[in-house]
């Protein structure tokens, strides 16, 4: 326990010496729901990062924009660019922190779900009302959501030739936020979990979270090693990755880990363990296991999970709980990532929730 707490106060000094720009509030909230537990047979905590502010619809993105919009400002950028579908969290995100420190931000939004012009929903219509400039890219026929994507980087670095020609400054952040300076973000959300944890005297066996660019996982997982921390990792993918996903996750860890000065590394993919069976249909498609998490959650605890992220990962989560893969009387801590926007997203991708 002593040596938990050195290890947390030497990465908190480590951290400390990066370029960040203050955004929300942290620590976040973090505490045990105790109908759940009854109900469930462990003992299940939450971690608030629904709640990182820095307006009524913060998420994880806020923990990694600090460092990413710290980073840009070091370098002097006026515009931000970033990528996402046309209801990224993280592209709406991205624009408060950009307007909350005078930068500009320029969206690339693969049209995944197609938007209603005329009834602009959840986050787009946030990142209209805060005026950010959107480039919807509308997928062509026969094109994947990972060429489309690439497509939309393309567009976007040519649009940065031309600024930069004219004497601007850009910082482009890749999607989800998931470089090695939003991942210090992450790291430092493991950290701040760890010293509340040992605050509260409690010894964490598992945490649950729901992965899509790896930039989250990363972070906790780099976290982890840093702090020398026992707790298992399990982290429900969103859509669908290949068998380098891990991999590439642990190489995100590790030039994370570097830029921070840590000497530690996540040396196997050992401590990342993934699950690709809960995110069916695809990815901004809803599924049935996530509408019964989601509606327990809020009949429950009247909290709120979302049907892209957050309801999935919660629904790995009861799985693994009720399959009895996690012991009862574990002390499992779900770590909520944000979303609820997407209860007022389109149709396609709330489904019939109820
Ligand atoms: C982006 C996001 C995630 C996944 O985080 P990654 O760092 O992209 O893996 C999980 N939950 C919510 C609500 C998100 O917006």
């Amino acid at each position: 326990m002593e040596n938990l707490e050195e290890k947390c106060r030497e990465a908190r000094g480590l951290l400390g010496q990066m370029p960040k720009a203050a955004l929300g509030f942290f620590p976040t909230p973090f505490y045990q729901l105790q109908r759940l537990s009854k109900e469930l047979g462990v003992n299940l905590y939450i971690k608030r990062d629904d709640f990182t502010g820095m307006n009524l619809f913060g998420g994880n993105k806020i923990r990694k924009l600090q460092y990413l919009i710290g980073d840009a400002m070091a370098k002097g950028c006026e515009y931000v660019f970033t990528f996402g579908a046309t209801q990224s969290n993280h592209a709406m995100q991205t624009v408060s922190a950009c307007r909350r420190w005078g930068l500009k931000p320029v969206l690339y939004l693969v049209a995944i779900v197609e938007p209603d012009e005329e009834n602009l929903r959840s986050n787009l219509l946030l990142d209209k009302i805060m005026g950010a400039e959107i480039h919807v890219v509308k997928m062509e026929p026969g094109e994947s959501e990972e060429e489309a994507e690439e497509r939309s980087v393309r567009m976007a670095r040519e649009h940065i030739k031309r600024l930069e020609a004219e004497g601007h400054h850009c910082y482009e952040v890749p999607m989800g936020g998931a470089s090695p300076a939003g991942t210090a973000g992450f790291v430092e959300g493991y950290v701040e979990f760890v010293e509340q944890a040992l605050d509260m005297g409690m010894e964490p066996d598992y945490i649950f979270h729901g992965t899509g660019t790896g930039g989250t996982l990363a972070g906790l997982v780099a976290g982890k090693v840093l702090t020398g921390s026992k707790a298992e990792i399990i982290s429900i993918n969103v859509s669908w990755k290949d068998e380098g996903y891990q991999e590439r996750v642990r190489g995100l860890a590790n030039r994370s880990l570097e830029m921070i000065g840590a000497k530690a590394r996540v040396d196997t993919v050992k401590d990342i363990h993934t699950d690709l069976n809960y995110y069916q249909p695809g990815y901004e498609m809803p599924n049935e296991m996530a509408r019964e998490g989601i509606l327990l959650l809020a009949r429950k605890e009247g909290l709120l999970a979302d049907p892209v992220y957050t309801g999935k990962a919660f629904a790995g989560m009861l799985d693994y709980i009720r399959s009895g893969k996690v012991p009862q009387g574990s002390n499992v801590v779900f770590w909520h990532t944000g979303g609820a926007t997407a209860l007022f997203a389109e149709k396609e991708i709330l489904g019939d929730l109820v």
